[in-house]
């Protein structure tokens, strides 16, 4: 089955986010089928975490539907039970890495899988290795998190997230913490997943990366999907003008 033959995992319909006075989400459409790739991109402040973040509940809403791989969440927050089951089949890798610094980076990937997938720990630790040698710090598992570099602990959040077999992940400037030199390695980590199919909704500044991984890319300004197009399309010839200004700003 082709990527567009199938149902989509992420369906949000009219989707509206309010903090306060703040009209933060304006009436969202979006959806994501199984082994896509969908970068968000758009100026400071404009929303892209507040959407992300409504995918795996981390955030409520007032207005609208969201279904995640056949869970629905509804506004204020009232889906208990699909959140429980959203929540342990969407991965979420964060800018801050959010390590868990008194346990060693092999329980750290181990923790979740134990606790709430129930697997034996021999299970689990080999599970843990395997990820760990994915993204390339196999050597590192008895470290903690204090002893890696900042690209290190992320690949570690990312096992983190995987060691639960997401069916989507979620990454919100997973390299915006990162010196420079170190942005290169988890990128090329998340290229690999996205390689292997993995479906994945990142919000990033990095624009070389979103061109070359992303199946489509949608810019957001002020809550607002403005645009939504292939790679080259949104860069090389963008259709609307705050998507032209944002670029011009950024490229
Ligand atoms: P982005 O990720 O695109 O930078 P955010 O989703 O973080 O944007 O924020 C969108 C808007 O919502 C901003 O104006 C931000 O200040 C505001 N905002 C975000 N989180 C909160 C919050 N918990 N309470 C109030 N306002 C918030
Ligand atoms: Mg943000």
């Amino acid at each position: 089955m082709t990527k567009h033959e199938s149902q989509p995992i992420v369906r949000m319909q009219k989707l509206n986010k309010h903090f306060g006075s703040l009209h933060v989400l304006k009436n969202i459409d979006l959806e994501v089928v199984p082994g896509e790739v969908v970068v968000i991109i758009g100026a400071s402040g404009s929303g892209k975490s507040t959407l992300i973040r409504c995918i795996n509940g981390l955030e409520e809403f007032q207005d609208g539907h969201i279904v995640v791989d056949g869970h629905s969440l509804v506004p204020h927050g009232k889906s208990a039970k699909a959140l429980q089951r959203i929540r342990t089949e969407v991965g979420m890798v964060f800018q801050q890495f959010n390590l868990f610094p008194h346990l060693s980076v092999r329980d750290n990937i181990t923790l979740a899988p134990l606790k709430v997938r129930g697997l034996e720990r021999a299970q689990a630790t080999q599970s843990a290795e395997r990820l760990l040698d994915r993204v390339g710090i196999r050597d590192q598992a008895d470290k903690y998190p204090s002893q890696l570099s900042g690209g290190q602990q992320q690949r570690v959040a990312l096992a983190r997230a995987l060691a639960m077999e997401p069916r989507l992940m979620l990454f919100d400037e997973p390299t915006s913490a990162l010196d420079p030199e170190m942005i290169g390695e988890v990128l090329d980590a998340m290229r690999e997943l996205a390689r292997e199919g993995m479906t994945m909704i990142i919000v990033t500044h990095e624009m070389g990366f979103a061109r070359e991984v992303a199946d489509r890319v949608i810019y957001i300004h002020q809550g607002e999907i403005a645009e939504e197009a292939p790679p080259e399309r949104i860069f090389d010839d963008p259709q609307d003008e705050r998507t032209r200004g944002f670029l011009a700003r950024v490229l």
